[in-house]
């Protein structure tokens, strides 16, 4: 552990440790497993100034191989131009900075609540994984009525995790975390 990250990553295993209830909670409508990467393939992953210092942190661990594709797919992403993204750290379907991974990341796959209070699915709830037998298709909404239907222990609860929740918790104070400009991650690198 480096000093300069010793109160990041204290705060980021209490955020492991809070999500790690949560997928448990919400295990039997969860399917995700190593090698699938759909969450990492089309995304904006907006992180704030320490969390992208955390991850440049964990590139730097990489070996030069690794370290050269992702400058590639960098550079690829900034010459494309394109609001969704695969992400660059994603290597052969596997996240290559796995333990530094920002915050947004870490929940992925979990049901959320968009800025609008509604479910946020999953992206891989239209592939059939996550969520998908309570996924209204036509409404693009959680329908009460399969999850009932397909005779589910829990109904499912909505969590909120976004990264100014995530930010604002008690324990980001009590470690007088600074978290600094966030933005989308194509725009730190
Ligand atoms: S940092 Fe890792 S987990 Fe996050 S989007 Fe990129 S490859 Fe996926």
């Amino acid at each position: 552990m480096t000093d300069k990250f010793q109160n990041f990553e204290i705060f980021l295993k209490s955020v492991d440790d809070d999500l790690k209830k949560i997928f448990d909670y919400q295990k039997e409508y969860i399917f995700c497993k190593k090698g699938c990467s759909l969450c990492c393939e089309n995304g904006d992953y907006p992180l704030s100034q320490i969390e992208f210092e955390y991850l440049m942190d964990g590139f730097k661990n990489l070996n030069a191989g690794e370290q050269s594709i992702i400058k590639e797919n960098i550079e690829k992403i900034k010459q494309e131009k394109q609001e969704l993204y695969k992400c660059p750290f994603l290597i052969n379907n596997a996240c290559s900075v796995y333990s530094h991974r920002p915050f947004v990341c870490r929940t992925f796959g979990v049901l959320t609540e968009d800025a609008k209070g509604n479910p946020a699915f999953p992206s891989c709830a239209v592939h059939g994984l996550n969520f998908s037998q309570i996924y209204d298709k036509e409404k693009h909404h959680l329908s009460a009525e399969l999850v009932e239907k397909n005779h589910f222990k829990i109904f499912p609860k909505i969590f909120r995790l976004s990264n100014k929740v995530i930010m604002n918790l008690p324990k980001a104070k009590e470690l007088d975390i600074n978290f600094g400009e966030a933005k989308r991650m194509i725009d730190f690198l």
